[in-house]
């Protein structure tokens, strides 16, 4: 209890500090590995704290880490601040207005997710100086979660290598653990090539590439029956080619993403897509070329490190709220559907749905339960990170009640005090959860023995292709 309270303590005192920072990466939401600004912001941040960055890691111009201490043991910190496509809003907010029309917006809240993981660095920083705690603290900037796998160029440069243990959150709607497995996933443009011609005078001189784009989606989707139940394929035609009909298409572009609970069906899955892409071109006498897009692998839950993240998650205080935090939360959630809002109960027990019902805002924390070997239906390039070190990760109450993640509704919390002091809350929870572990190094042991028992033997190997630098 008492290092929790130190923790809490030290964040609670840069608070000003830690809020600044996450509402200045929201308010210039960037794309994944154009996060210039966002990742200057950290580094600067980092630099100011003490610590030694590196920029620029794994070949990844955003990517970057932040280091103090030395020596065993190693704890990582994984922060993101990617934003979202076409999510672009005003904050505080309770309806949809964006800032710049069609602009972006940090719709899966990763300003929080940044900062949060910031704020637990720094405060397991101070506290090691305090305590003369030997060891040392890495604060992971990971580039490009949403797409681009920023994570998995940086396991597959080795960087989490001498790492002990990998901590990291996402802002929620209510606090929990992430103590799941998830999807492995691959994803790749198919650029087919063809031949324009007058689509009426002379059609028999073009090769249509749209054509061959939309013969691939057929075959594919005629593949759905012969898969595994638990894999997902998802596409979109990001070009067709142009808007003329008259012209036959010489150009097209679909892109896949393949998601699958092993990395081994995965690239078994994405073999048979190429194939399917390969008929597409004989038929349409069309060539093609693939464009590596991002590949993520499954989570692997680590319950050592649960049960000692949970117990961090009861000790550290939660946050309170005034008058103005719920009438925010109750506008917002007039928002949503009753869908949105029922989803949110989902493999809660029925107590806590009781409780939660009378609420717009989650403060409490459900009971714990062991869902290790649940799957979601989900990819996370966490995942990578969670093949070679043991990982965990926890969520804290961010947005209200039944908030989906990437909408507008969690782009206009994402800046507010509901938003903050859940931020605030998961740095303390990570803070917590890595004194802990590097003060008894026996949770240590049992969580890497926890990490190789599940891996079965199997080592990790990146799904990107060695051609991609
Ligand atoms: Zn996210």
């Amino acid at each position: 209890m008492q290092f929790q309270q130190a923790l809490s303590t030290i964040i609670e005192q840069k608070k000003g500090k830690f809020i600044a920072l996450s509402d200045n990466i929201w308010n210039v939401p960037e794309l994944h590995f154009q996060e210039y600004k966002s990742s200057d912001y950290l580094c600067e941040a980092l630099e100011e704290e003490g610590f030694q960055v590196e920029r620029n890691v794994a070949g990844l111009k955003t990517a970057f880490v932040g280091s103090y201490g030395t020596g065993k043991p190693v704890v990582a910190i994984l922060g993101e601040f990617d934003a979202l496509a076409g999510l672009s809003q005003k904050k505080g907010l309770t309806h949809n207005d964006p800032v710049v029309e069609g602009g972006s917006g940090h719709g899966c809240g990763h300003n929080l997710l940044g900062t949060g993981s910031f704020a637990a660095a720094v405060a397991i920083k101070d506290y090691m100086a305090l305590t003369k705690l030997e060891g040392t603290v890495r604060f992971y900037g990971c580039p490009a979660e949403e797409s681009g796998s920023g994570k998995a160029f940086m396991t597959r440069a080795g960087l989490f290598d001498d790492v002990d243990v990998a901590l990291s959150w996402h802002p929620g709607d209510k606090p929990g653990l992430m103590n799941f497995g998830s999807l492995a996933n691959y994803s790749a443009r198919f650029q087919f090539k063809g031949k324009s011609a007058h689509a009426s005078a002379a059609p028999h001189l073009g090769r249509s590439a749209l054509d061959a784009v939309e013969l691939m989606n057929v075959g594919v989707n005629y593949l759905r029956e012969h898969m595994i139940p638990d894999a997902r394929v998802h596409y979109a035609v990001s070009d067709t080619g142009g808007v003329s009909p008259n012209v036959v298409q010489a150009n097209a572009e679909v892109i896949y993403l393949i998601r699958a609970p092993e990395k081994e069906q995965v690239k078994d899955l994405y073999s048979r897509v190429y194939d399917i892409a390969k008929g597409a071109a004989l038929m349409t006498g069309t060539t093609f070329e693939v464009e590596f897009e991002g590949t993520a692998s499954n989570l692997i839950p680590n319950t050592v490190l649960a049960d000692v993240m949970y117990e961090n998650l009861t000790e550290v205080d939660l946050p309170l709220y005034d008058d103005v935090d719920q009438a925010f939360a109750k506008e917002i959630r007039s928002t949503l559907s009753q869908e949105d809002i029922k989803s949110a109960y989902e493999g809660l027990d029925k107590k806590t749905v009781k409780k939660l019902q009378e609420r717009d805002i989650a403060d409490l924390v459900p009971p714990h339960r062991d869902t290790s070997e649940l799957i979601l239906p989900g990819s996370t390039d966490v995942g990578d990170v969670s093949w070679v070190v043991p990982t965990m990760q926890c969520t804290t109450t961010c947005f209200a009640i039944g908030t989906p993640l990437h909408t507008w509704q969690v782009v206009s919390q994402g800046a507010m005090p509901i938003a903050h002091k859940g931020m605030l809350h998961a740095g303390k929870v990570l803070a917590s959860t890595a004194i802990e572990v590097m003060e008894k190094p026996d949770l240590i042991k049992r969580a890497k023995a926890e990490l190789l028992e599940r891996l079965d033997g199997e080592q990790y190997t990146s799904l990107i292709p060695d051609s991609v630098i």
